[in-house]
């Protein structure tokens, strides 16, 4: 089957996008956790939206799965081949260009497969800021933050990318081009589909041009973290900082003890910002585009500092911080953000995790947090809750990690935990995905906990757009 389906490419396109050596492919079958290892027929890499379409239309006649590929930094294996060998991975690495900017717009027309740390730097020495944000931001890419609907760490402030984009380009799964590309700020012409791609996880249709939205570069920033010795004390704080500022907190995110301890250990030439005993810290960023937030008051200090300042002296009085720091310069700064952006990096490292993507209503948080903290210690005395994240959007990573020097039993308890964790969040009425999507990991999960009706939808749009389910069959829908 792969065997026509690449004669055809070959000869109808071109051989210089086929890949089949297996160590330039090796990276594209194995995803960041190293959860999910795949086979495939070969990598292809066009270079732009026709032929991503002629390579869906040969596709279509010989019934070939098509498997989209971005920057390969999910985490939940959706861009990964099945073991069968049999599928084909579309990257779209190199479709990374840029199509149109406009400063007068604010808007910038990309290929999908732009990285998005690129688009932020090229953006910001334009005066403007794309405010997407995520730990994985140096590798990942347009299409796959579009594809995912990725959140990160500037939700609170700014939305998921679902708000962040106005138009997008779309091949079909038998080649069809839909236009969408629109840099209209208001459209009301009809159904949403833009919409509907966007968090399709490359399962209705692949994204190959976006424009997305600009917004006004923060040109001061104060950067915090305070210790607290309750969970519930975080979304007090939250909540006099965004009425104190009038909503300019774009990041509030949380890390208990046990995971700093961790990251310390894993990187141990971090500087540590702040000691604590016991409890968590609130990394909290608050940042304003306006040029007088730059001024400085009798005391030298610049005005967004000094908000930060009396809101943390508010909360200390309030018993709500026990302790708090407030970063000086840009490389202090640049240290919290390391500290929280290593975590990841620093439980795989550590051990086998446990690594759940959840979200309650945010004022359900804390009685969440404490409930499915409960519910863990009665199957694992010993093991070490890392729930941290992005607590001002009611999303967590509520990560376990086994006993600290090691867990004979760790494998078998791995489940019965789980299952602990996803029993708390049904009685909270959570997402079992906040951001990181569905994918080949969470099918059965979905199909168990969405509503039947929505459920029935969702798999007659999957039929509809890809009949022969040949567009990353058996992930969202299986
Ligand atoms: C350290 C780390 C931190 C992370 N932090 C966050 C976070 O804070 N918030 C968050 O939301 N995610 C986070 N992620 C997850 C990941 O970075 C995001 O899901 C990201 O949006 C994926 O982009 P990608 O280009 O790597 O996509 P890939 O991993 O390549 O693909 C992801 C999915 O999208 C599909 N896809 C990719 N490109 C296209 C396309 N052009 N058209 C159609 N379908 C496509 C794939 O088939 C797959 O199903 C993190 C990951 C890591 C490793």
């Amino acid at each position: 089957m792969a065997n026509n389906f690449l004669k055809k490419v070959s000869a109808q396109i071109s051989s210089s996008i086929i890949i089949t050596d297996d160590e330039i492919m090796a990276p594209h079958l194995t995803d960041w956790r190293g959860n999910f290892n795949g086979r495939a027929s070969a990598l292809l890499m066009p270079t732009d939206t026709k032929m991503v379409s002629a390579i869906m239309r040969i596709a279509d006649e010989e019934n070939q799965v098509i498997v989209p590929q971005g920057g390969n930094t999910g985490l939940v294996g959706g861009g990964i081949p099945d073991q069968s060998g049999d599928s084909v991975i579309l990257s779209l690495q190199k479709m990374n260009s840029i199509i149109e900017f406009s400063r007068e717009n604010r808007t910038i027309t990309v290929q999908a497969g732009c990285i998005l740390q690129h688009i932020h730097e090229l953006v910001e020495k334009e005066g403007l800021y794309f405010p997407l944000s995520l730990a994985a931001k140096g590798s990942c890419t347009i299409g796959g933050n579009l594809a995912t609907n990725a959140g990160g760490v500037n939700v609170l402030r700014y939305g998921t990318m679902r708000e962040q984009c106005l138009g997008l380009q779309i091949v079909l799964s038998d080649g069809t081009i839909i236009n969408q590309l629109t840099p209209l700020r208001k459209d009301n012409t009809g159904y949403d589909l833009k919409n509907l791609f966007i968090g399709s996880e490359g399962t209705l249709g692949i994204i190959t041009v976006a424009c997305l939205k600009l917004v006004s570069k923060p040109i001061a920033r104060a950067t915090a973290i305070a210790v607290i010795d309750k969970i519930e004390h975080a979304l007090e704080l939250l909540n006099i900082l965004q009425h104190h500022s009038g909503d300019l907190v774009e990041s509030f995110e949380v890390m208990p003890k046990a995971l700093l301890d961790i990251v310390y250990k894993q990187f141990p030439n971090y500087s540590q910002p702040i000691k604590l005993a016991s409890g968590f810290i609130l990394l909290m960023e608050i940042s304003s585009s306006k040029s007088d937030e730059l001024e400085n008051d009798n005391s030298g200090e610049p005005a967004l500092q000094i908000l930060v300042e009396r809101c943390l002296e508010k909360a200390l009085e309030e018993d709500l911080i026990t302790d708090a720091v407030i970063a000086t310069n840009e490389a202090q700064r640049q240290t919290f953000w390391a500290i929280r952006e290593n975590a990841p990096q620093a439980t795989k490292q550590e051990s086998w995790p446990i690594n759940t993507d959840i979200s309650v209503r945010r004022d359900k948080l804390a009685e969440f947090y404490n409930h499915a903290s409960d519910a863990i210690r009665n199957i694992c005395k010993n093991c070490r809750i890392c729930g941290y994240g992005h607590v001002g959007d009611g999303n967590l990573h509520f990560n376990v990690v086994e006993a600290e020097g090691g867990d004979p039993d760790w494998p078998q308890k791995r489940a019965p935990l789980l299952a602990a964790i996803y029993l708390s969040l049904s009685e909270f009425e959570g997402s079992i995905s906040a951001e990181h999507g569905i994918g080949q990991l969470k099918t059965d999960q979905l199909k168990n906990t969405k509503d039947a009706q929505y459920y029935r939808i969702m798999t007659k749009l999957k039929n509809n757009f890809d009949p022969k389910n040949i567009l990353n069959p058996n992930r969202i829908i299986k």
